[in-house]
């Protein structure tokens, strides 16, 4: 069984300690059986029972096995210079059955180890679907001017499908489409699908080669994800929308209205999926019922923004899932603890998150949270750790644990026993980006901006004795002596770290 595999190379690679399966489950230490499960939580639903006498991890399914033997390892604790686990009972499920964080690849190649340590570690904290946003880094066969020089072939992505599987996640392709797709319409042989002509960044919904380009890509999306649920559309930042004139656009948009222009291409797209034996999922599109027009059947949308629009959607027969706030495109770090906007501090992140998927949690509406990055300001994934482990705990229990527990845990649990201070790291790193932002690089929407410098004029002469640069820069001047000890503080904190060769 593959928990039992599973739990044996962890407690090797992280304690030290040799296992091997036995078949019967009464000569076991720790026993993995399906006798006496719960029954709660279809699946996923797992009971841990420690006492003095021995472990036992009891699922009805394969699923729940491996989330049990998930949450052993983490029960497990440093005691006495050994490894100890104390008496306990706990019996789970989630409250949302979908948990899915993005891989954002569009711009860089990763390489393939990263990628299936990744879907390992999802998989530890009980992610189940990983929504991958590969645009150009996959080759496409039917039109290999898209990939990438070194993007994953066709046989890469079934590899990496077929893992994830094993962990327990279905891996979704996400192709886009309305918006945010310069890396095809940027090619000469696709201009005329553009919706204006000096504009790569949106399909115009009304020509049929759209269809004809997006049918192959999805195909060989399905083709590449064998197994997998869901493909997902994407069809948000749709900016482009309705502004071509010879195609129709703008007089369907003007007549008709943007949500009906919208569901031409959403509705096509998603009958395409549904050929496919998939179902859609689609950032935009969701059933309106002040609209004309319905949704493509069974199309999975987002929720939790009007309570009435939620039971109609509902009704009709169109799941939910719950958007786990986006932190926003802060650069070089992540609002966790501690976020600005013009006027001045605001809910940090995390916050928020918890504020949200609680709610979400508790209401029993939701099939599945999705979380998003935008890595397009350059932070790594390994930073982004906390914002999609934090969304998957809040999605499969909102009642507990708080957000300060549990953001501690966190830190214990990703960054290991020797870890030491990184939440005051992040803490400082956190604040010291808004520092960045008002200083080197304007703070602006992301679309088409991002990387645009601002870089104060710099001194006529000396530094020291220019009046007039002095005054105009002075309060930076000021901010910066405060910076550099704390950027003393935060080096002194990751050189302990590699030094006591903490991860991550
Ligand atoms: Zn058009």
């Amino acid at each position: 069984m593959f928990a039992a595999e599973d739990l044996i190379r962890q407690i090797s690679a992280k304690w030290g300690l040799q296992g091997r399966t036995v078949q019967s489950p009464v000569h076991a230490d720790i026993a993995l059986t399906r006798a006496r499960a719960p029954a709660r939580g279809e699946d996923q639903g797992y009971q841990v029972e420690v006492t003095p006498k021995g472990i036992a991890i009891r699922a009805r399914h394969a699923t729940g096995m491996f989330y049990g033997v998930q949450t052993l390892l983490r029960l497990i604790r440093q005691e006495n210079d050994r490894p100890a686990v104390r008496s306990v009972i706990v019996t789970d499920w989630p409250d949302i059955p979908i948990r899915a964080v993005p891989y954002n690849t569009k711009h860089y190649q990763a390489k393939k180890d990263n990628v299936f340590n990744f879907i390992r570690t999802l998989a530890s904290y009980k992610i189940n679907m990983l929504i991958w946003e590969w645009e150009d880094k996959f080759a496409y066969k039917s039109h290999p001017e898209i990939g990438a020089p070194g993007a994953f072939t066709m046989e890469d992505m079934q590899e990496f499908t077929r893992f994830a599987r094993k962990y327990h996640v279905e891996i979704v392709p996400l192709v886009q489409g309305l918006g945010h797709v310069s890396y095809i319409l940027k090619h000469p042989q696709y201009r005329a699908l553009r919706e204006i002509p000096s504009n790569n960044w949106g399909f115009c919904p009304l020509r049929e080669g759209t269809y004809d380009l997006m049918g192959d890509l999805i195909k060989e999306a399905a083709e590449a994800t064998p197994g997998s649920r869901y493909i997902h559309i994407g069809c948000d930042e749709t900016y482009m929308l309705g502004k071509g004139i010879t195609c129709g656009c703008r007089e369907k948009y003007e007549s008709e209205g943007e949500y009906a222009l919208r569901q031409v291409y959403i509705n096509q797209v998603g009958e395409m999926v549904k050929k496919l034996k998939r179902l859609p999922i689609a950032w935009n599109g969701g059933y309106d019922p002040k609209e004309k027009v319905e949704p493509v059947e069974g199309l999975f949308v987002w929720g939790g923004e009007d309570p009435v629009r939620d039971r109609a959607a509902l009704d009709h027969g169109y799941p939910l899932y719950i958007y786990d706030p986006n932190p926003g495109i802060e650069h070089l770090f992540l609002p966790y603890f501690y976020r600005e906007d013009e006027k001045g501090p605001v809910r940090p992140h995390l916050e928020e998150s918890y504020a949200v998927l609680t709610q979400a949690s508790g209401s029993g509406i939701f099939k599945g949270m999705i979380s998003t990055s935008w890595n397009c300001s350059g932070v790594h994934n390994q930073i982004w750790m906390l914002r999609y482990i934090t969304a998957a705990a809040y999605s499969w229990n909102g009642k507990a644990p708080l957000l300060e527990e549990f953001v501690n845990t966190y830190f214990q649990d990703y960054y290991g026993p020797r870890g030491k201070d990184i939440r005051e790291l992040f803490t400082i790193l956190n604040k010291a980006s808004y520092y960045y932002m008002s200083t080197f690089e304007r703070k602006v929407w992301h679309w088409g901006e991002v990387g645009k410098t601002h870089l104060p004029d710099l001194p006529r002469d000396d530094m020291e004795f220019d009046p007039l640069w002095n005054t105009a820069y002075g309060d930076l001047v000021k901010r910066s002596h405060d910076l550099l000890p704390q950027m003393e503080r935060a080096l002194d904190i990751c050189r302990e770290n590699l030094g006591n060769g903490v991860e991550n």
